[in-house]
């Protein structure tokens, strides 16, 4: 499939980071099929859409006008056979293999075979996900940041099977939705996770050996390297739960024990401080 044929995009999964990608490919002109199991998480999805639109207007990076037209360019649908229309797919259900392998497996059945198929994993490898479909050489990881609608970034990973013309074609769509795509070969956690994970949780080992408080541990990376977040502040806003999850499947992969999750982070995902979404992680939220 090359670019110039791809009109309609299907996004499997509206939750955190499928909205944003819907919003960010009907910005671009795209029409797109939004995916997700019940009513209920599809309308969440697009009320959210709809209030980030907003916040664009607020700031003039869109018009009053254009609005209604963005959103009419998207479709939520619960069928999957409504995902047979697109030309282009992008998953972003739960991180769990087991929901990935049936998704994958169903949309891949409905799909035309020249259609790529790509994932927004943070962690499972893609050359794993490509095997489970009939279209390996037309798989593709596509790691979009969050929020997806401001964040530049996407991580265009290639798996040991994808072919160069799936490759190039998802590079040259992100450049589409006005994203910076960096070209990564597949390998655990890819480039952003391999290396900011280890950041957190070296972080974490200062606050846990009382070298600092998660305040000067933050303060310092911000005032001191310029970051614009602090690593605890960041890893309280992913989740310290799915920091710990990723730090899990760099040690899987990579066998170092330099990627064993500090024990403080597992203690706070124990306690369910799990960051700003339950109201306390390294720093308060309530
Ligand atoms: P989420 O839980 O917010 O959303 C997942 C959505 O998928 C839910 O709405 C759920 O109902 C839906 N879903 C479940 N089964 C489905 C199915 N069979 N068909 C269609 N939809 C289905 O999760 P998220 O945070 O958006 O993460 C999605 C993916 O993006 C994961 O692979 C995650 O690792 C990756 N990711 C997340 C972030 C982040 O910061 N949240 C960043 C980069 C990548």
């Amino acid at each position: 499939m090359n670019l110039d044929s791809i009109k309609t995009v299907a996004v499997l999964g509206a939750g955190t980071m499928g909205n944003g990608i819907a919003h960010v490919f009907a910005r671009a002109g795209y029409d797109v099929i939004l995916r997700d199991v019940e009513e209920g998480f599809l309308q969440r999805g697009m009320e959210t859409i709809s209030k980030n639109l907003d916040r664009e207007v607020k700031k003039g990076k869109l018009t009053e006008a254009e609005k209604p037209q963005v959103l009419a360019r998207l479709k939520p649908v619960t069928d999957i056979a409504a995902v047979a229309a697109a030309d282009f797919v992008v998953e972003a259900v739960p991180e769990k293999l087991e929901i990935k392998r049936s998704v994958l497996t169903e949309a891949d059945k409905v799909l035309r075979p020249e259609v790529i198929l790509t994932s927004n994993t943070s962690s499972i490898a893609i050359t794993t996900l490509a095997a489970m479909t009939k279209r390996p050489e037309r798989f593709v990881g596509m790691h979009f940041m969050n929020p997806v609608p401001v964040m530049a970034l996407v991580e265009v990973i290639r798996a040991l099977q994808t072919s160069d013309a799936a490759f190039l074609t998802t590079i040259e769509l992100a450049k589409k939705l006005g994203k910076t795509p960096v070209a990564v070969n597949d390998a655990p956690g890819f480039v952003s996770n391999r290396v900011l994970m280890p950041l957190i949780n070296e972080a974490a080992y200062a606050v846990m050996e009382g070298v600092a408080t998660p305040e000067a541990v933050d303060a310092v990376m911000k005032l001191g390297m310029n970051h614009p977040m602090g690593p605890l502040e960041l890893a309280d806003f992913i989740g310290l739960d799915v920091c710990v999850d990723i730090m899990h499947v760099l040690l899987d992969g990579l066998g170092d024990p330099k990627y064993r999750a500090c024990p403080l982070l597992k203690k706070y995902v124990a306690a369910g401080w799990l960051g700003r979404k339950s109201g306390r992680g390294f720093h308060n939220y309530s």
